[in-house]
């Protein structure tokens, strides 16, 4: 089966060479673009004279609705470098991984595998070369994940670990240390197009899609130049969206609070009895107290249990793919028939 001038085995693998599309989502990155372009570019042509991809694979930026002069860049990274530099303008910013995602699905019409990774450089681009040996190797995800955090900040270091902590908590599966620099096959962005949410948290939705996935791993730089785009409050909102999109632990964590209210109540109603009996309250103390504790338990427990039906409509707008068929193996007669 030949398609798009490609060999494919019968898995959907591409035999021959594979065109890499390299995703770069760019917000206010006017400094590093030029060096990151250039970067990307050596790593691309070195890859193409070793063989492993085809002289073909190209760089997409995504401007991320970027208000400095990171367009313009792009534009003239692509005229000088026509088909290695390739680009997408979204019309305003939606944020890293909504851009991401729009360039992920870009390349996936365009490529057999894509790498994404970040505009500033702090991943390791010699990775990239591991990666794709790993990608010919058989998986169809490969995680890029930083071996130590030292350049990090103190700060940034440990609020990032507790959130991978806090995940894990959770029940929402994460590869630990793992950002957005990672390599898909195409099929794998096929699978990931399929889920249609809104509020995306990439590094939960990769692990969901399944296949056979591997990890390289490297050292986090400093960013080359400029300065992070995630500030503490977009910090925040991704650890926020990534649990809550996730998980809805919470709400069963309401419905097991009240029900344990319920039961101290009722120890508190054990030790009010008592009280009232040996003689040592005041009046109207005992149905006071054991009325709040009650009825507060009680009410957490029915909003616990309103909760449950929220969290079960909630997972079900998501309309996620149930599952994902990677190979069926059928009698040679199935076969024909499908082919007539
Ligand atoms: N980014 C983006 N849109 C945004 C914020 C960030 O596309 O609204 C991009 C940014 O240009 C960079 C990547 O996301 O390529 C990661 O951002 P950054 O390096 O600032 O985050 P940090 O490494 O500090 O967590
Ligand atoms: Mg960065």
């Amino acid at each position: 089966m030949v398609l798009g001038g490609r060999m494919r085995n019968l898995n959907g693998r591409i035999s021959a060479m594979d065109r890499l599309a390299i995703v770069v989502p760019c917000y206010n990155e006017e400094e590093v673009l030029k060096i990151a372009s250039e970067a990307l570019r050596e790593t691309l042509g070195d890859l193409v004279s070793k063989n492993k991809i085809a002289p073909d694979s190209f760089i997409l930026f995504v401007n991320d609705g970027s208000r400095d002069r990171t367009w313009e860049l792009i534009e003239e990274e692509h005229r000088l470098y026509p088909n290695q530099v390739c680009g997408v303008k979204l019309a305003g910013n939606v944020g890293h991984q909504f851009a991401l995602t729009a360039g992920l699905l870009t390349a996936m019409e365009r490529s057999d595998v894509t790498v994404s990774i970040d505009a500033d450089l702090q991943d390791d681009v010699a990775v990239i070369e591991e990666m794709i040996d790993k990608f010919h190797g058989g998986s169809d995800i490969v995680y890029g994940v930083r071996r130590e955090r030292k350049s990090d900040t103190f700060f940034k270091r440990t609020t990032a670990q507790a959130f991978y902590k806090l995940m894990a908590m959770m029940g929402v599966k994460t590869i630990y240390n793992h950002a957005d620099f990672r390599l898909m096959s195409k099929r794998a962005v096929e699978q990931f197009s399929q889920y249609k949410e809104t509020n995306l948290f990439l590094r939960g939705m990769m692990p969901l899609i399944g296949y056979q996935t591997d990890s390289v791993y490297y050292d986090r730089k400093e960013r080359v130049a400029g300065e992070s785009k995630y500030p503490l409050k977009k910090m925040l909102a991704l650890a926020f969206n990534g649990i809550s999109s996730f998980s809805v632990k919470p709400i069963s964590m309401i419905l097991g609070l009240g029900l344990f209210i319920i039961v101290c109540s009722i120890l508190a109603a054990v030790y009010a009895l008592i009280s009232y009996f040996t003689g040592s309250v005041v009046p109207g103390w005992t149905s006071l107290i054991l009325s709040i504790w009650f009825l507060g338990g009680l009410q957490l427990m029915a909003i616990g249990m309103v909760g449950q039906y929220i969290g079960k409509i909630y997972m079900e707008v998501k309309q996620r793919p149930r599952y994902n068929i990677e190979k069926v193996l059928e009698g040679e007669s199935l076969v024909k028939e499908q082919e007539a």
